[in-house]
């Protein structure tokens, strides 16, 4: 069936601003050395790094569906908060599967740069114990170097200043440091105005520092050109161009035949070396169009789209306080921030099971962070101007969940229909999710005891607490700890070699990729996205992406 645009998340338009930005591939040359579908944070990142390794000489096309929305990251421009923008473009075309407890909330953004335009840039890195669960190359790769690569190329900030530093030594002279590794969280800023340390490099620290984008990145790389050459090599970019498949021809090339999402034209690019990076959603749909379908093994088949995995992330557990004590008092005023992570070590018990399978994150002033981290003239919007508010809430690891998954829409084959667990099923999470990754069965009392005695750790340090939430637990006035859940973070519908459970001593190789992201059975052809993914670990996973998208680089390079 042909594509007709059913997204309510996909604008088709051509703005000015994309023709003064970019000048999309015109040329008549439909032959490429490497062709990357999808310009968010892996297909982005992937071609930027391509095209600084190999663009001399070699010839690199970025295919994308998406409008040019955003020249950049909607905080950078509009300073609005982003729930609003991603409301705004909302998950309408999503439909929930016909199961009770079934729920998908929130939507992948279809547009140039594709999820970059609208996260939160919260780069934190996967610890030891969730690594695990990667295979050993990978996981040696992500230690030797390609971690630090990531966050160097998210121009990595890990400090709000002097005051949130403070904080952390304090947090880690306490009992706390035995379980957790405590740092500030680690953001990704797209204009470098900022030191590691969080000290300002000149006069422009005034100005807003911006959040990573790849629409931004890739704008950066082609240049401002746009009379450049179109037949000779290097980085170019075709948006509105929806790819259908990707198709087996002769002596081991592809055909990627895509549709004009304007006109409705359809034309074919060729290539030997394809990398699928459309995201967790569209990717296996894609997959499941094209050639390589045809030729996976039953077992193989059967996982893609499927294990759609995010990360369970708890509700705000919030109070007011006056100072950090556990030494001479640190005073806290509404003029403080600080963005800290607690991630867990990842210790066992007698029984190997994992204590505290999950990050902690907490803020201080939470609202100066998010926005006035972009813009530090704009004023705070404070619920409370004599107090200093606290919040934390607790992210847990989730190892791939095959009873959620993506299947087309039956009347147009193209829109997805999700099928994902709601996290607000407790006894599902209990007696199925956590017992895969940390090894533990907890009732649900013993549970809200967990999150109650932690979070008790963490305030208990503070001196003045006011607490404005209940406990975690199902009585009248207290929190239920999950939400329904969202697939922001969803990864794993075209899995790596992968461990289904903490237990399993070995990896399964029915994966759909291989531990270079190579198809199975597809020579040239991969995937480079949030689908690749064997686990959801409890640390926001772009970091792990990144990662492995410089790693596909220098692997294909
Ligand atoms: C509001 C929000 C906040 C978030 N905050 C964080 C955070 O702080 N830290 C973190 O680590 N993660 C965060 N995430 C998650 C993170 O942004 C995503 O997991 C990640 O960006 C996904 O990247 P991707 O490359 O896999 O896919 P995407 O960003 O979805 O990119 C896929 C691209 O492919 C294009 N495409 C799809 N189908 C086709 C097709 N058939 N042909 C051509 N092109 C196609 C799409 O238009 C899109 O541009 C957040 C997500 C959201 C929505």
């Amino acid at each position: 069936m042909a594509f007709r645009n059913n997204y309510a998340n996909m604008v088709t338009e051509r703005p000015q601003s994309h023709t003064r930005l970019i000048r999309d591939y015109d040329g008549s040359n439909p032959d490429f050395d490497f062709i990357i579908i999808g310009s968010g944070i892996g297909g982005g990142i992937l071609a930027d790094d391509l095209a600084d390794r190999v663009g001399h000489d070699k010839r690199i096309l970025v295919l994308e569906t998406g409008s040019f929305l955003y020249p950049t990251h909607v905080y950078n421009i509009s300073r609005i908060p982003n729930f609003s923008v991603a409301n705004h473009f909302g998950a309408d075309c999503f439909r929930p599967y016909p199961l009770p407890g079934h729920f998908i909330g929130g939507t992948p953004q279809m547009g140039f740069g594709g999820r970059s335009i609208f996260w939160s840039g919260l780069i934190p890195q996967a610890q030891d114990w969730e690594i695990d669960y990667f295979p050993q190359s990978v996981r040696d790769d992500f230690s030797a170097s390609y971690f630090s690569l990531a966050g160097e190329r998210m121009n990595e900030s890990i400090s709000l200043g002097s005051k949130a530093e403070e904080l952390v030594q304090r947090f880690r002279s306490s009992s706390l440091n035995d379980d957790f590794v405590i740092e500030q969280t680690p953001r990704a800023l797209h204009q470098p105005y900022l030191y590691p340390d969080g000290t300002p490099r000149d006069a422009f620290f005034d100005e807003p520092t911006g959040v990573f984008n790849t629409a931004e990145l890739l704008i950066n790389q082609v240049g401002l050109t746009p009379g450049a050459p179109q037949e000779g090599n290097g980085l170019f970019i075709k948006l509105n161009s929806f790819v259908e498949g990707v198709f087996d021809v002769p002596f081991g090339w592809h055909e990627v035949r895509t549709t004009n999402t304007l006109d409705g034209g359809q034309r074919s690019f060729y290539a030997p070396q394809v990398i699928v990076a459309a995201g967790s959603v569209e990717s296996p749909k894609l997959i499941n169009r094209s050639s390589a379908y045809q030729n996976f093994a039953e077992p193989v088949r059967q996982k893609v789209g499927f294990g759609l995995t995010d990360h369970p992330v708890s509700g705000e557990s919030q109070a007011y306080v006056s100072s950090l004590g556990g030494g001479p008092a640190i005073p806290l005023t509404r003029h403080d921030h600080a963005k800290i992570i607690f991630y867990s070590r990842g210790l066992t018990d007698a029984s190997g099971h994992i204590d505290l399978p999950f990050n902690v994150e907490m803020n201080i002033n939470h609202e100066y962070w998010h926005l006035r981290n972009n813009d530090p003239s704009s004023l705070p919007a404070v619920d409370n101007f004599a107090k200093t508010r606290i919040d934390l809430k607790y992210s847990f690891a989730n190892c791939l969940d095959d009873e959620n998954g993506i299947l087309s829409r039956w009347d147009d084959g193209y829109t997805p229909e999700i099928r994902f667990r709601r996290f607000s099923d407790l006894d599902h999470l209990l007696q199925n999710r956590f017992p895969k990754v940390a090894g533990w069965q907890k009732s649900p009392q013993d549970f809200f005891n967990l999150l109650n005695a932690t979070r008790d750790r963490i305030f208990g340090l503070f001196n003045g607490l006011e607490t404005l939430t209940g406990d975690y637990g199902g009585g009248f006035g207290q929190q239920w700890p999950f939400g329904w859940g969202t697939v922001h973070h969803a990864c794993g519908t075209l899995r790596m070699p992968w461990k289904a459970a903490r237990s399993e001593s070995s990896f399964s190789d029915d994966s759909v990729v291989d531990e270079n992201l190579q198809v199975r059975n597809a020579p040239g052809l991969y995937v480079c996205d949030m689908s690749v993914m064997p686990i959801s670990t409890a640390a926001n996973p772009v970091r792990s992406l990144a990662a492995l998208s410089l790693r596909l680089s220098e692997h294909l390079a």
